[in-house]
């Protein structure tokens, strides 16, 4: 489906959603979205805050004192179902207000909203398939477990890519019976908004899902410490992560923290090259490098390593960036800031004397006051360099050569994150041994991301977080469990 130009955002982005109304901020405040694309404003967001997140978890207590805390789990999974279908039948414009807001490439967008559908789909299937258990137990009882909804559930989302987090999360936590309170990320919000549309046109009961947008000190910080919010999923940056895991355990409050790595690909010399060469560089620079699960790193066997280089360069000069609404390979970032992140370890690179294996070319027409970074691939970077040590968030791949199975080990293992890792080997007996040793929370062999895998358990070790989501184990931490024990003699 093709949108006219200028395309029009078909609804009032200023509204927050509270117990299935659309309402300004109580203090009628609000925030403007820009256009990464281009530099412009794009469209006004309420900025919601504390006043805003209590209305929205009384509103959420509501709902699970109301119509959606009655609904049977056939009944929530048959919501999700027809939540599924609705957004499929949008994937284009879900897809366009995600190029504007986010600047990402058409076909990432079209990709994010299909991958929205299917969590849903899953989680839509799976809410009556999740049961306790019944224990033997001692002569004259009858023991067992209830899995239980959490009640209140706070999700509180990133930039980089809303609609698979809320699909993960949100979807999740429906399944399972909690009501949600969802604070989108101030830089973009805009598919949350429409996505919340559709929950309602859906039928999903009011209170069910709210929507706060505004600023993570204000709206985020508010939800993150709020007594009765029963549970925290939050994504993004290890220093927002750590002050909501402090605020929430003033109440006790469970959290899950993805809070994003460093993450190798491994290449050994035993590798089928032409296999891996386009997940070495995609998995890397998808969406200008701002995903969790970057391959940023690039560890090369010795005796491949030149080819493997040259190899990726060549893909890096083919690249081409531009706005997102012309579906480019590499969009803008979000912000001037990040650009400006970005831009700052490139210099701290070129001081350093890293040399740079191979640069894409910006256009020279691309938009003025666009946030471009060249996506730019370094040669053997020293492993306890910044660059081949920190989370960039941007085009910006480092290569490492290593010799020997050991040392690939030592590398893959040797920063402060865990989250996943990539694996390119002909030897199944080597796959095994790197599949248990590496320290992170997914491991892929032969491949990298396994198509996003919305069945597949995601999270990290070490700074790259805790807890489980995707799959059905964020079923489990979506809910608690109550063990009964009957005695009758
Ligand atoms: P961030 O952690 O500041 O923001 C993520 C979310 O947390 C947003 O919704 C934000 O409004 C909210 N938030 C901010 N301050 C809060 C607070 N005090 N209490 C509660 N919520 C709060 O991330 P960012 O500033 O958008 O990005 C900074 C860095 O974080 C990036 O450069 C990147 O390294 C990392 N990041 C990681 C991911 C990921 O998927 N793991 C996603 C986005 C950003």
């Amino acid at each position: 489906m093709s949108f006219p130009t200028p395309f029009e955002i078909p609804f009032d982005t200023s509204l927050l959603l509270i117990g299935g109304e659309w309402r300004s901020a109580t203090t009628g405040a609000t925030l403007m979205l820009g256009n990464p694309s281009d530099g412009s404003d794009l469209a006004p967001i309420a900025r919601g805050a504390a006043a805003d997140i209590d209305a929205a978890v009384a509103a959420a207590q509501a709902a699970l004192d109301g119509p959606w805390g009655r609904c049977t789990a056939a009944e929530r999974g048959r919501v999700l179902g027809t939540m599924s279908r609705k957004v499929l039948e949008n994937v284009d414009l879900l897809a366009h207000l995600e190029a504007l807001d986010v600047g990402k490439p058409l076909k990432q967008g079209r990709a994010d909203a299909v991958a929205l559908a299917r969590y849903l789909e899953f989680y839509g299937g799976a809410a009556d398939k999740v049961h306790g258990a019944t224990l033997p137990f001692q002569a004259g009882f009858t023991a067992l477990t209830l899995r239980e909804p959490h009640g209140v559930t706070g999700h509180i989302v990133p930039w980089n890519y809303p609609m698979q987090i809320v699909g993960r999360s949100v979807g999740a936590a429906l399944a399972m019976g909690n009501a949600c309170v969802l604070k989108p990320a101030e830089e973009a919000c805009l598919t949350v908004l429409a996505f919340a549309r559709i929950a309602l046109d859906c039928g999903l009961p009011a209170g069910a899902l709210n929507v706060v947008t505004g600023l993570g000190e204000e709206a985020g910080a508010a939800l993150a410490a709020h007594p009765q919010v029963r549970h925290i999923s939050f994504t993004g940056s290890v220093a927002t992560g750590a002050l909501v895991q402090a605020a929430a355990a003033k109440n006790a409050v469970p959290v899950t923290l993805e809070l994003g790595g460093k993450s190798p690909q491994i290449v050994f010399a035993d590798a089928d090259l032409d296999a891996a060469l386009p997940s070495l560089v995609n998995a890397g620079i998808q969406n200008a490098g701002q995903t969790c699960s970057a391959a940023s790193r690039v560890l090369v066997e010795r005796a491949v390593f030149v080819e493997v280089r040259e190899r990726m360069a060549e893909r890096y000069r083919a690249l081409r960036v531009g706005a997102a609404l012309g579906d480019p390979d590499i969009g803008p970032v979000i912000s001037q800031r990040q650009q400006r992140v970005v831009e700052h370890y490139l210099a701290m690179a070129r001081d350093s004397g890293l040399r740079i294996a191979a640069q894409a070319v910006l256009p020279p027409d691309l938009p003025a006051g666009g946030h471009y970074v060249a996506p730019t691939l370094f040669d053997d970077v020293p492993a306890d360099h910044a660059l081949a040590q920190q989370e960039i968030f941007g085009p910006v791949q480092v290569l490492i050569a290593f010799d020997g199975e050991a040392q690939a080990l030592a590398l893959a293992n040797g920063t402060a994150f865990g989250l996943v890792a990539g694996v390119w080997t002909r030897d199944g007996a080597r796959q095994m041994r790197m599949a248990h040793a590496l320290k992170c929370g997914q491991v892929f062999v032969n491949n990298y991301g396994a198509g996003g895998g919305v069945e597949l358990p995601f999270g990290g070790v070490k700074l790259s977080g805790h807890g489980r989501e995707k799959g059905f184990e964020a079923l489990y931490g979506f809910s608690t469990l109550k063990t009964v024990a009957m005695f009758h003699g």
